[in-house]
């Protein structure tokens, strides 16, 4: 069964498929690119890609293009007398890039891996799937476009370890992504976008500047002339490649007007919008709890990042020479390529786990003291977390002898919870008791695959719940997936293998005494507050050197075993830290080893067991119901 990966883009998609070890694109309409447009002709019915982009300027009311950027609302395109959702004309694209697949590989294409904005919603999530099934394809797992673009990187540079920022520079969209790359994990760290800043608002800019040249009002021209303005601009932009200065010329009004672009013109066209990358940027770095310097290689994606002035901006900006991995729109879709040979199990590939971050934040509403009308957002996951998460919280009672407590469940940045998305409710009872003395543990749980899980429990054990799915479940998969969000449900401190670890450091703790003691103890908070980081590369990185650390105290056990016998035991041994591995080597495995001392190691640790203790006992006295 063939597998296509394909980066359905606002603009232009693509598709790609694995072959002899590397992903290739598959040709469509003369190129690679199908524009994402669609038309309809009278008495031919409707076309897809260029055919249909091309009438965008005679016939706009006849053609819709864009319409990734309103998947999962309730817009609606009138083609031809009939209304078609984003939804329906998105599958129409998925559907030509089908046909041009199974025409190109002579085989039938039953399985897609389709590419989607890290940001996407759950909505958009779900109409982008439903979309492919129109188009007959089955999606398994939807990628993100961020995750797909460190993908292709990886194929050209190698499986270091690297610390990535996709900067995906489209025709309506900037989505900048903070990409962490370690052994076989590709985890976004947080993402940010603008979905209303692209190549098509470069145009705009330039339109207006040729308007400006030639004393032209835009909304005087007719709407063929003001299409028609808009194509020039792109090509002269475009143009700017090969040529130094691009002379634009158009009839409009009734007279020619002309202008020049060249590099300085465009970047000082350019200056609003890079105003707003800048501001990106500073999100982006804030969310990661990063900086620049941070940042191994700035990878550019999208067409837009094609433009001169663009590149010289980001070097400007950030002091660094981006990477271009080839033709920059097409990068999206390798990486969708890559992981259509991943899902085919091939060989060559090493399996790669992607990691996902939550788009949006997820939480419940709670009284607000301030206004009893108005209830605020409590958040359980924040926005860019990484999946799957989990999180409990403690809520208490806001009425004297209040005989149950309802959860309501949001999704959304806003204070108020009348601002953001309800998404499902339930009820729970509770103790009678005078307000602010009974409680519930609420726990959200939030997988890779958009499911959340709500479970409540009330001081009684009883539990009530609710599974929040972006897709209709069968019985059988309600089952299987509640059996693995109850994996997702324990933290990694509390998970099994890590809390026996956790056991024997404790173990060797208690026999031992003095530096070694201290050591143990250095080592168990590293531990510790590597598994409580919350980001798996420091999960599996305290999973490693705990391990490690583990089999060296072992051997120093065996080799002062082995002494005692011989009845030589060393003088001192059981007391200096060197005698089971000097700080420097646990140091080595550890990026930030900036306290090489044992009392770095100690203070670390008080902090990361503080943390914990507060972690344990909070009890959320201020947020109630
Ligand atoms: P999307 O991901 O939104 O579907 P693409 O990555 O295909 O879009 O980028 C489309 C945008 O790239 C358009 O705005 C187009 O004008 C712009 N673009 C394409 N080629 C170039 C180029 N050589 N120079 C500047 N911009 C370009
Ligand atoms: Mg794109």
């Amino acid at each position: 069964m063939a597998v296509i990966g394909i980066d359905l883009g606002t603009t232009n998609s693509l598709g790609a498929y694995w072959k002899d070890g590397k992903a290739h694109l598959i040709p469509m309409d003369g190129g690679f690119l199908l524009p994402s447009a669609v038309g309809y002709v009278e008495g031919e019915g409707l076309l897809v890609g260029a055919a249909a982009k091309e009438r965008l300027i005679p016939y706009p009311e006849d053609t819709a293009a864009s319409f990734k950027r309103f998947m999962g609302t309730a817009k609606v395109y009138s083609l031809g007398g009939r209304d078609y959702a984003p939804m329906e004309l998105s599958a129409m694209v998925l559907e030509q890039v089908k046909r041009n697949a199974e025409y190109f590989l002579q085989e039938e294409i039953e399985e897609a891996v389709i590419t989607v904005p890290a940001y996407f919603n759950d909505r958009q999530r779900s109409d982008t799937k439903k979309a492919a099934q129109i188009a007959g394809l089955k999606v398994d797992r939807l990628i993100n476009e961020p995750s797909a673009a460190a993908l292709a990187y990886r194929m050209e540079y190698g499986e270091e370890d690297r610390t990535l920022l996709v900067f995906d520079f489209g025709g309506g969209t900037l989505d900048l992504s903070y990409v962490e790359c370690f052994d076989n994990v590709i985890e976004i760290i947080a993402v940010v976008g603008d979905n209303h800043l692209g190549g098509d608002d470069i145009d705009e800019a330039v339109s207006a500047y040729f308007c400006r040249e030639n004393g032209l009002k835009p909304e005087e021209l007719t709407r063929q002339e003001q299409a028609r303005l808009r194509k020039l601009a792109e090509n002269a932009k475009c143009a700017l490649r090969e040529q130094e200065q691009v002379e634009m010329e158009l009839e409009a009004g009734g007279r020619v007007c002309r202008a020049l672009l060249d590099e300085n013109k465009l970047f000082e066209i350019c200056m609003p919008l890079f105003g707003r990358i800048k501001e990106l940027f500073v999100h982006l770095l804030e969310d990661a709890d990063s900086r620049v310097s941070a940042i191994d290689d700035l990878v550019m994606v999208g067409g837009s990042s094609k433009l001169g002035v663009v590149k010289r901006f980001l070097r400007e900006l950030l002091g660094k020479e981006p990477v271009v991995l080839g033709e920059t729109d097409r990068v999206v879709a390798y990486g969708a390529g890559v992981y259509a040979g991943i899902r085919q199990r091939r060989e060559e590939i090493r399996d790669m786990l992607l990691t996902d971050v939550c788009p949006f934040t997820l939480g419940i509403g709670v009284n607000n003291k301030a206004n009893r009308d108005k209830n605020i957002m409590n958040p359980m996951i924040e926005r860019n977390s990484t999946l799957p998460a989990s999180h409990r919280d403690r809520f208490v009672t806001v009425s004297d002898y209040q005989k149950e407590i309802r959860v309501r469940i949001y999704q959304g940045e806003e204070y108020y919870v009348d601002d953001d998305v309800l998404l499902g409710e339930f009820s729970i009872e509770v103790a009678l008791k005078p307000a602010g003395q009974a409680w519930v543990d609420v726990q959200f749980t939030y997988d890779i695959n958009g499911i959340l899980h709500v479970m409540a429990e009330n001081e009684m054990g009883e539990r009530r719940q609710i599974l929040l799915a972006n897709q209709t479940l069968s019985e059988a998969e309600l089952e299987r997936y509640t059996r693995e969000l109850e994996k997702i449900m324990l933290p990694p401190i509390m998970q099994p293998q890590n809390q026996e670890m956790l056991a024997c450091f404790l173990e060797y703790y208690e026999n031992s005494t003095g530096q070694r003691r201290e050591m143990i103890a250095a080592m168990m908070g590293r531990v510790t507050a590597g598994l409580s980081s919350g980001r798996k590369k420091e999960v599996l990185k305290a999973q490693a050197q705990g391990r490690a650390w583990l089999a060296g105290l072992q051997e120093a056990m065996e080799m002062r075993e082995e002494l005692l016998f011989d009845g030589e035991l060393k003088a001192g041994f059981g007391g200096k830290p060197e005698d089971f591995g000097e700080p420097e080597d646990i140091e080595e495995d550890w990026e930030d080893g900036s306290d090489d001392d044992i009392d770095g190691f100690v203070e670390d640790w008080e902090d990361a067991s503080n943390n914990n203790a507060d972690d344990l006992m909070e009890n959320k006295e201020e947020d109630s119901f």
